[in-house]
């Protein structure tokens, strides 16, 4: 039995069998062959391009009999059967195990990965997104050369612990919950997105356990336990009864929760607090309703750029916005424009790496360089806004003219919809996510422009202490509870209350029971946060006074160390639901 500690973050406990899968990437080392095994290593390249072939065949046939298959799969599966027929490809690879002497694994990688990044540099749209094929390719090839296969979870029949070194927003969103029942990885943080999907889609999880995956095979037994932090391999009988009895107990903590769905968010003084859900895809829409959600206050949209092989046009996009509202009815979704970059790519600039992604072309100041992408986007929202309560938000703001330029090319967007005689809510409100410190610090003059703030901890936290929000190795500095942060959320929010503008809160803070109170004594009236947590929260609110969090925030506001505010925090919110802490 090995019992590793990591960082819990998404409740509840699974005991599984467990399946080890790839990372998304793989890394082939450089490593110098002698000249005579050069012949031997092109044999391999022939046989590996041979497999894949025979591989991506015997696909092709599985979805032919497949009803349900599209014409996109099938383009694909011919771009990539063409690339692997391709003899000056092959040409290329087995000329550079001869002129460098290095392996078929990294000839075939380094090969692909220049072409891939020739084309992903490419102005037309088009072309560059054929980066990606090169890439899926390159994986095939690998895969074969390697000579192990990678799990394929969209094909899972039986319930298995899912347990990897890193997990891309990407794989964890493609995840089927009726079979994945614990996710485990050495790497990621509270907030990275492959955590929040996590949570979202209600599988417990713990991430930066560091080594786990050189401790566990693929059908070990494993316990996952997302309240604690706790991975447990191979436990002993005495353990696996010690851990489902905790299930048991999260689970009828759950049940008791249920109770209070359809009651308010009001705290013991009457205060009604607004509770809105994050989702990444619209059939989360209808868990937040059944949570007790009341709208949607962040939807990440840059999800619909993930797991498919193209851009999504304007219809996509807004069949994904009219099937959110229309769930909604007549209440709030804050439609968030893409924050794509950083971790989040889309198809076209998946394979250009950026030297520090975090802090380069994200977020909106991707779509400022992307108008056409940006107005798609934005005329899909604007179609959207009749059907319902449409609000729209910019991520990643950091200073007046980014927010001035993003509004402008709004207003050119609805008049080109004017100029056709498309309808829209030609009052739909627009917010500015406060995420980052130059954001917070001249919140009053971004007041002014904007219709609301929301402010995003998880980046805001991240840019604040310069903590990469998605890296193990730094994770134990990564802390809203830092008085820098804190600091920096208070300023927010006075100055939104200045301008008399709404403010809420939609980075993870809002769905972390300790937090609540402290939001609350600070100002806050509406959090938004994942699905499954919101009745945990919800319980929190109705167990305590405004008084009380006033208190308790002044308190904390004059505390000096993150240390000291976390412990207080935990120690306050224990007294309330001691079944979680
Ligand atoms: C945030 O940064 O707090 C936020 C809500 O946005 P995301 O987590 O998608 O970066
Ligand atoms: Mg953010």
């Amino acid at each position: 039995m090995e019992i590793k500690k990591g960082i819990a973050v998404s409740p509840g406990v699974s005991i599984g069998k467990c399946l080890v899968i790839d990372s998304e990437d793989y890394r082939i080392p450089r490593r110098p062959i002698e000249a005579s095994q050069r012949m031997a290593e092109i044999q391999r390249i022939r046989s590996a391009f041979r497999e894949a072939v025979r591989e991506l065949t015997a696909l092709e046939q599985a979805q032919e009999q497949d009803q349900t298959s599209s014409g996109r799969i099938k383009d694909i599966f011919a771009v990539h059967r063409r690339l692997l027929r391709d003899r000056s490809l092959r040409r290329k690879i087995a000329d550079l195990i001869h002129a460098e002497s290095v392996t078929a694994e990294y000839a075939v990688s380094s090969v692909l990965r220049d072409v891939a990044s020739h084309f992903a540099g490419a102005k037309d749209a088009y072309i560059s997104e054929r980066a990606a094929d090169f890439h899926d390719v390159e994986r095939r090839l690998l895969k074969q050369l390697l000579g192990h296969k990678r799990e394929d979870l969209s094909h899972l029949h039986e319930e298995v612990v899912v347990v990897a070194r890193e997990l891309s927003p990407t794989q964890t969103a493609s995840f089927n919950k009726e079979f994945v029942k614990g996710i485990a990885s050495d790497a990621g943080g509270r907030t990275s997105h492959a955590a929040i999907v996590a949570r979202s889609l209600g599988i417990p999880a713990v991430v930066a356990l560091e080594d786990l995956t050189e401790i566990v095979h693929s059908g070990d037994l494993v316990i996952i336990d997302g309240n604690r932090g706790i991975v447990i391999v191979n436990p002993d009988e005495e353990t696996i009864h010690q851990y489902e009895a905790y299930g048991r107990d999260f689970i009828a903590l759950e049940h008791k929760l249920d109770a209070i769905r359809e009651e308010p968010a009001v705290t013991r003084d009457g205060v009604r607090v607004t509770l809105l859900g994050n989702i990444e895809f619209p059939d989360e829409a209808r868990q937040v309703l059944d949570r007790g959600g009341e709208g949607i206050g962040l939807y990440r949209t840059e999800f619909l750029y993930l797991n498919r092989p193209t851009e999504p046009s304007e219809q996509e996009h807004y069949e994904a916005y009219a099937t959110t509202v229309r769930v909604l009815g007549k209440r709030p979704v804050v439609i968030r424009t893409v924050d794509l970059g950083a971790d989040k790519y889309t198809q076209r600039r998946r394979y250009v790496p950026e030297p520090n992604p975090m802090l380069g072309l994200r977020s909106i100041r991707y779509c400022l360089q992307n108008l056409t992408m940006f107005k798609t986007q934005l005329r899909a929202i604007l179609r959207a806004s009749v059907l319902g309560h449409v609000k729209v938000m910019f991520p990643l703001i950091t200073n007046i003219q980014e927010l001035m330029q993003a509004k402008m090319i709004l207003h050119d967007v609805m008049e080109d919809l004017d100029e056709e005689g498309i309808k829209y809510n030609r009052g739909m409100t627009v917010g500015t996510m406060v995420e980052t410190p130059s954001a917070a610090l001249t919140a009053s003059t971004l007041a002014r422009e904007s219709d609301f703030f929301s402010i995003g901890t998880n980046d805001l936290t991240q840019y604040t202490l310069a903590v990469d929000r998605g890296n193990e190795l730094v994770s134990t500095l990564y802390s809203a509870a830092d008085p820098a942060v804190l600091r920096l959320i208070r300023m927010v929010i006075q100055d939104a209350c200045k301008a008399q503008i709404d403010v809420s809160v939609c980075g993870e803070t809002a769905s972390e029971p300790e937090y609540v109170m402290l939001l609350l004594g600070m100002g806050i009236r509406t959090l938004s946060l994942s699905a499954p947590m919101i009745p945990e929260i919800k319980q929190v609110i109705r167990s305590v006074s405004i008084e009380d969090c006033n208190v308790l925030a002044r308190k904390v506001l004059a505390m000096n160390s993150e240390r000291q505010i976390s412990a207080y925090l935990r120690n306050e919110v224990r007294k309330i639901l001691p079944e979680v802490f």
